[in-house]
């Protein structure tokens, strides 16, 4: 058994309907190792977020990426939804900074984007599965580009896509964090889970560092963190500050991926054919680290 076997040898429930992998776990226990690593000092959470891009981009250039599909990317985002809902909660509602409207905000736009993303998720795979039904047609029918993975024609504006082992109709790309195929049957539900997530992270962001930081006005009734130095006395404190921070990295990151799309939409193509149209180098895993960081977590060229 190689290392990369041994790496993929699953572990959970015998005989069970599920099986977990080994990469699909790792993210149950990094994510909270980590955010505690984090609420220690100010230096632990700089050290922290500095880090654990750099150990993603490593684990994943390193074993991920030989792995056929993995479940790594959508285990963390999971885990990092769960406990940040959690420290929200639990830690920062009971600080009675937050109005129940605020939180009826963030809950919904955190139910939505949860909705969403099983919607980007189920019409993936029944997309794929209409797709290989509608257009089985055999080598020497005519109509189509002729895929020669899947060995049949597939309808005009399909990519294949190696982790889905099959063509997707108008794919985007195969995004990492939900493990499934974005194309033209799941875009607007994607888009719609982009929307409620970046609202819902950067919102929720907000409401936790105004509540464990001296707040000011900003405009009206917005308000803005402004002295965060007391938030590493009490390490719950320290854990909502760190939930916030990290809220408003993936809060921001999913909203420039979100104007990304729009911006494909506005200018009429897809994010696979604007890879293919600026030949090259797109696709490939090349040794650019930061270029490689950039497409493993934007989901691009993938
Ligand atoms: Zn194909
Ligand atoms: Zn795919």
């Amino acid at each position: 058994m190689n290392i990369l076997e041994r790496f993929r040898a699953p572990c959970g429930w015998r005989g069970g309907a599920k099986q977990l992998s080994v990469d699909a776990v790792i993210p149950l226990i990094a994510v909270p190792v980590l955010s505690f690593a984090a609420a220690q000092t100010l230096l632990c959470t700089i050290i922290t977020f500095v880090t654990t891009p750099i150990l993603v981009y490593y684990l994943h250039h390193n074993f991920l990426r030989f792995l056929l599909r993995t479940k790594f990317f959508l285990m963390w985002n999971i885990t990092s939804v769960v406990l940040l809902m959690l420290v929200f909660e639990i830690t920062v509602v009971p600080l009675l900074e937050i109005l129940p409207e605020e939180n009826w905000v963030f809950v919904i736009s955190v139910v939505g984007g949860i909705g969403c993303a099983y919607q980007t998720r189920v019409k993936a795979d029944s997309g794929n599965q209409d797709a290989a039904l509608s257009h089985v047609i055999e080598l020497g029918d005519t109509g189509g580009e002729l895929c020669t993975t899947c060995r049949r024609r597939a309808p005009p504006l399909a990519y294949h896509c190696r982790m889905c082992q099959t063509c997707v109709l108008r794919r985007e790309y195969h995004c990492k964090w939900l493990d499934c195929c974005v194309g033209g049957s799941n875009l607007r539900w994607y888009m719609g889970c982009l929307l409620f997530s970046a609202i819902a992270f950067i919102y929720g962001s907000n409401l936790t560092m105004t509540s464990v930081c001296h707040p000011f006005i900003f405009i009206g009734t917005i308000l803005l963190p402004d002295d965060c130095s007391d938030v590493y006395h009490q390490l719950d404190i320290a854990l909502c500050f760190v939930s916030g921070v990290y809220s408003l990295l993936a809060g921001l990151a999913v909203l420039r991926c979100l104007l990304y799309h729009l911006w494909l939409i506005w200018i009429g193509t897809t994010a696979n054919e604007r890879r293919l149209a600026l030949a090259g180098g797109g696709g490939s895993y090349g040794h650019d680290m930061l270029k490689n960081l950039g497409h493993i977590f934007c989901c691009k060229a993938c």
